[in-house]
């Protein structure tokens, strides 16, 4: 299953299943959906992440950081 990279309004980096990229075409990057965060513990506002500005090593833990729960 892919997953999308995202990044929390704290600046965190993990990933999700579920994030609708569908309503995020280009040039039309949304005010962020809300994520639980695994690091924050707490709803953020999130978006996906640039990966062109990702080191590999962000990437593949991010990939480990797996969002749990989804909501709106
Ligand atoms: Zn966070």
């Amino acid at each position: 299953m892919e997953r999308t990279v995202v990044r929390c309004a704290e600046g965190h980096l993990f990933s999700t299943a579920t994030f609708p990229l569908q309503n995020l075409g280009p040039g039309r990057i949304g005010p962020g959906r809300l994520i639980r965060c695994p690091l924050c513990a707490r709803l953020r506002s999130s978006v996906p992440a640039d990966l062109g500005t990702l080191t590999g090593e962000q990437i593949q833990l991010a990939l480990r950081r797996e969002a749990v729960e989804f909501l709106a």
